[in-house]
């Protein structure tokens, strides 16, 4: 039997399991998946679990639920990669060999790394939506929240979905104008960056829409410490924001198996070809979702299209052909501006977003860079397709590489 193990069972994790129990030969082949938690979470939904949108257990399900039969699915931390022995070494005690690997470990959020976060204001006047527990633990404070002056920032990039926090800020327009507090409430962006998001055409539209609902964006902010008892935050270049409500989007990192390894950069993410997937180092080893140092957003959407392009690659693979350099970093992804309406974006490696139609050229349904109630329909229904056929390997009616196709270069 030739052996692949898959470690991390989370979006990337899963659906190469699903796709490749269904492609490879099991009478052949042994998949063993590993992972640490029992349950999968729908990391999207902690988004609108602050808003009183989602519950708890609109978010979480069981991870045994979505692994096809013919998977060993193994429930344990992973202790060690040791690639040069085709080795993995599991934290219950047990070794697995392999013959390839796909790591997709994704990446988790760290705010013990920025001095002052997580210290003793931290779910009291400081809080995160990156976790389900701290989604939920601001969805509390919010209930009896009379307002003030509330600041978002993220720490540094790359962080997972860059377009959250935007969406956050959004919602909380909304949220706050429904509750009848817009008026005492400000709302502010601390973001390392010169602008909204991180490419230029698609910073314009969402900054734009931002000063529309009067946020406030303060650009280039690198924080350095949090001064909880001042309640402000301090950038390296000494800037000062002042806050009576932080939501913080806490330094991200890969998982720290990846460091313990030696296969990650200074954040643990693993270098690897931006177009197979596979280790420059290892050729058995692959690298799926957000684990991946690659220049794409770390987004479940993005994992949808690579794992894609992985499985069909990793057919030829086997049978002795060369992978094709077939991913080209296409993302996808919604984002929820309240009362009722979202926008979309669509871009690649080499393309930022645009504005025009998606998926069908002039008809849509969804605006790219337009707000509209159909985009937020679409956001609402993502959950059920990533329920329901993302993770399952499920086929989409939509092409994996981006298309130019009702796009308009402006
Ligand atoms: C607030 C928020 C909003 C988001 N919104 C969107 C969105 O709108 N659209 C979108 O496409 N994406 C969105 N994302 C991003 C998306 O959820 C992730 O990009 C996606 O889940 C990445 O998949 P992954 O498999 O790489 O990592 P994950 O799904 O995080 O899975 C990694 C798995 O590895 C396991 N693991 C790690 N280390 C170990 C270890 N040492 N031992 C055992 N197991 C281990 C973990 O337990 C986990 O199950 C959002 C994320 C957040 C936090």
């Amino acid at each position: 039997m030739k052996k692949l193990l898959i470690l991390g069972a989370g979006t990337a994790g899963t659906m190469v399991a699903n796709r490749l129990s269904n492609l490879l030969d099991l009478d052949e082949w042994r998949i063993t998946i590993v992972d640490q938690h029992a349950n999968h979470y729908y990391q999207p939904g902690f988004l609108f679990i602050p808003f009183g949108i989602y519950s708890k257990n609109d978010v979480i399900k069981p991870t045994r639920d979505f692994m096809p039969s013919g998977v060993e699915l193994i429930m344990s931390p992973i202790d060690l990669i040791e690639p040069e022995h085709n080795r993995v070494k599991l934290s219950n005690g047990r070794s697995l060999q392999y013959d390839f690997l796909v790591i997709a470990t994704g990446a988790q959020t760290h705010p013990d790394q920025t001095p002052g976060l997580k210290e003793h204001e931290w779910g009291k006047s400081i809080y995160e939506f990156y976790t389900v527990e701290g989604s939920m633990a601001l969805a509390r404070h919010l209930r009896t929240w009379q307002g003030g002056r509330m600041v978002v920032n993220v720490v540094e990039n790359p962080i997972k979905c860059p377009v959250a926090p935007l969406e956050f800020l959004m919602l909380a327009d909304w949220y706050f104008h429904e509750q009848g507090l817009r008026d005492q409430v400000e709302i502010i962006f601390a973001t390392p960056l010169p602008g909204a998001f991180t490419k230029p055409i698609a910073s314009r539209h969402l900054g734009d829409i931002l000063d529309r609902k009067n946020i406030k964006i303060v650009p280039e902010f690198m924080i350095e410490r949090v001064e909880p008892d001042a309640r402000k935050i301090v950038s390296y270049d000494e800037q000062e924001v002042e806050y009576d409500l932080l939501v913080s989007i806490p330094l991200n990192m890969g998982s720290e198996v990846i460091a313990r390894s030696g296969l990650g950069d200074e954040l643990n993410y693993i270098p690897v070809d931006k177009h197979t997937l596979v280790s420059p180092k290892y050729a058995n080893i692959f690298v799926l979702g957000d684990a991946a140092s690659i220049p794409t957003s770390k987004a479940g959407a993005v994992a949808h299209f690579a794992v894609e392009c992985f499985t069909d690659n990793f057919l030829r693979y086997i049978d002795g052909l060369e992978m094709l350099p077939t991913f080209d970093g296409h993302a996808n992804c919604f984002i929820e501006s309240g009362f009722g309406k979202g926008l979309l974006i669509d871009f690649n490696y080499d393309t930022e977003p645009l504005p025009g139609r998606y998926p069908l050229p002039g008809i849509g349904p969804f605006s790219l860079l337009q707000e509209t109630e159909m985009n937020h329909w679409g956001k609402l229904m993502f959950r059920w397709m990533y329920w329901n056929l993302l993770l399952k390997g499920q086929e989409l009616p939509l092409p994996a590489r981006m298309t130019m196709a009702g796009k308009w270069n402006s």
